[in-house]
């Protein structure tokens, strides 16, 4: 039987639910761990989404995002646990997770298969689209608030439809979202015109520090800690910096370091076109796609930036 099926009656059986999703939040975990928990209470199930970190602020504006607390560790009991686009257990952030039966869903390449049933579609552009074919399993009602929050998964995890997974398949899912009630230029107004003030503040820090190596084709950004925590402790929100250094003509690969401890960072890759950052942060042991994936490194950070670049240089285009 296919994974969907399977999946879609396992949710018609079993009645409490559990929903989470990786941390470093982006639009396509938030939008899916969203959509699937107004999908699941529409069934009548009794449904949580927890999320291990605070929410960036931006995705606070997406329907139903109320829905989600944040707690650090789950002490309930839940008939099923579904991990939304987390490629091992360990991106959901909780140490010791409650025994349930567990579903994984996600569209990363390197998925671990770590739940009972593993439903894992490398070819689909998001963990959105793939939810959008199971509510359909389901006789789902798209809602427009659903179909919002499928739109902003899709809309984020294609990069504004401008990385390779854009497939014809993305743009008539989203056809019909729009005629569920999505507008787009709502979607983009809060995905993108609706930065708090703080955030490009930090951006314009950041972009004081931007680095570029000398053939030009890799640039980067640096955030030091002291920059990169709030008052709270907490990290603030990055989300879309990598972009600057991507944008710059000439550059094949970008990357965002944070430091988030005296000697531990956090990488974003991100490409153009043909580097595949996705194999770069795997060396890492870290993942996600051909065009944006991240990783972990640790050392002091001129090793650690010395160590991505020569990685990085194995595979970028030669003249
Ligand atoms: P970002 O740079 O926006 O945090 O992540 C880009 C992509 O890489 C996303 O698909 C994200 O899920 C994936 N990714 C980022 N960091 C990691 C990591 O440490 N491990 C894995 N497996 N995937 C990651």
């Amino acid at each position: 039987m296919r994974m969907k099926k399977k999946i879609a009656n396992i949710i018609k059986q079993k009645d409490s639910f559990l929903i989470l999703s990786h941390i470093n939040p982006d639009g396509d975990s938030i939008g899916s761990q969203l959509a699937l928990t107004q999908a699941l209470k529409q069934l009548g199930k009794t449904v949580e989404a927890v999320h291990y970190q605070p929410i960036p602020e931006i995705y606070m504006s997406l329907p139903f995002s109320h829905h989600i607390k944040v707690r650090q560790k789950i002490d309930k009991e839940y008939e099923v646990i579904i991990f939304v686009e987390c490629s091992s257990m360990e991106r959901a952030g909780f140490k010791n997770l409650p025994k349930a039966f567990y579903i994984n869903i996600d569209h990363h390449l390197n998925n671990l298969k770590f739940a009972d049933i593993n439903w894992i579609n490398p070819r689909s552009s998001s963990t959105g689209e793939m939810l959008y074919f199971l509510f359909e399993e389901l006789g789902i009602e798209i809602t427009p608030e659903i179909a919002f929050n499928i739109y902003i998964a899709i809309l984020t995890d294609t990069g504004s439809f401008q990385y390779a997974n854009t497939s014809p398949l993305v743009f008539s899912i989203c056809s019909e979202l729009v005629e569920y009630g999505v507008k787009p230029a709502e979607a983009a107004l809060k995905m993108y015109y609706a930065q708090p003030l703080n955030k490009i503040g930090l951006l314009a820090q950041s972009l004081t520090n931007l680095e570029i190596d000398k053939s030009g084709k890799i640039a980067w950004l640096y955030i030091p800690r002291e920059k990169l925590l709030n008052e709270q402790g907490n990290q603030r929100d990055t989300e879309g910096y990598v972009n600057l250094p991507l944008s710059i003509k000439g550059v094949e690969v970008a990357m965002l370091i944070k430091q988030l401890e005296e000697k531990k960072y956090r990488l974003s890759l991100r490409s153009k076109g043909t580097v595949n950052v996705f194999k770069i942060a795997t060396v890492f042991n870290g993942g996600g796609h051909h065009n944006a994936a991240g990783c972990y490194l640790e050392g002091n950070y001129q090793q650690i930036k010395q160590k991505i670049l020569n990685e990085i240089y194995k595979h970028l285009t030669k003249e």
